[in-house]
């Protein structure tokens, strides 16, 4: 056993409040790439480009055409390992609160209890003109409906969007603020397949340390905390997770 995984479990038995925070990482091995990496979609189009509120209040058939089959990607793939262990560590009481950065839906489909999504979710549609909702289902429905691709607004007739936070659209106020919160109340946080350099996020490790709290990183690539945090780990994260749950008590 690795020491960093030992030293991982004891933290989280010991915690009082322990926070995940989790990024593209651990989504990679449901098959998601990340748009920071190569392959799929994002070498066809630039993310920051087509995925911007530019594009979606200018161009928003080419906005659906990107749009489109990306929700049918992310509707076919399933919960990983890692998903499935931060689920289970919530289940045990080791874990107080989940602040992710994915728009996937994959924690509270393996089971977590009520992640806080920082970058919106693909669970619905909404007008930002009348601020009408709907669900994602009849968002798609609606898309495939029209001879454009582009979903309306029943009340207002303006093209409607899914509640993924573009480049360019301000972030979720209320999740942002239990994001900090939550931060605000850590005594240990694990970072699982986050980068760190996306602000809110990247600056709620800091507020952990800054308290003398224990930052635990399980991240491949390289992160602006790799100095300051006490665990640092960098293998695969759906492997090392299921190792933490195993060296807990169930
Ligand atoms: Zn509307």
């Amino acid at each position: 056993m690795d020491d960093d995984i030992a030293d991982l479990a004891a933290a989280l038995s010991a915690a009082e409040h322990a926070v995940v925070l989790t990024g593209a990482g651990i989504s990679t091995e449901s098959g998601i790439p990340d748009f920071r990496s190569k392959g799929g979609l994002w070498e066809k189009y630039d993310p920051f480009e087509v995925a911007s509120m530019a594009t979606f209040v200018s161009e928003p058939e080419r906005f659906w055409a990107f749009h489109r089959p990306r929700i049918d990607m992310l509707s076919s793939v399933e919960p990983n390992a890692a998903h499935r262990a931060i689920a289970a560590l919530e289940g045990r009481g080791l874990v107080k609160a989940l602040v992710t950065q994915n728009i996937d839906r994959l924690h509270a489909r393996a089971g977590s209890h009520d992640p806080i999504e920082v970058h919106g979710s693909l669970d619905r549609g909404l007008c930002i003109r009348c601020d009408q909702r709907v669900s994602l289902d009849e968002l798609v429905a609606r898309a495939d409906a029209a001879e454009d691709g582009v979903p309306r607004c029943s009340s207002c007739g303006f093209q409607m969007k899914s509640g993924v936070v573009l480049f360019g659209e301000a972030m979720p106020a209320a999740e942002i603020d239990r994001a900090y919160e939550e931060a605000a109340s850590a005594d240990v946080m694990l970072v699982v397949g986050s980068s760190l350099q996306v602000s809110p996020v990247s600056e709620l490790p800091g507020m952990v340390l800054g308290r003398g709290g224990t930052l635990a990183i399980m991240t491949e690539g390289d992160t602006p905390y790799d100095g300051s945090a006490q665990i640092r780990l960098r293998g695969r994260a759906a492997v090392q997770m299921q190792q933490v749950l195993e060296e807990l008590p169930g």
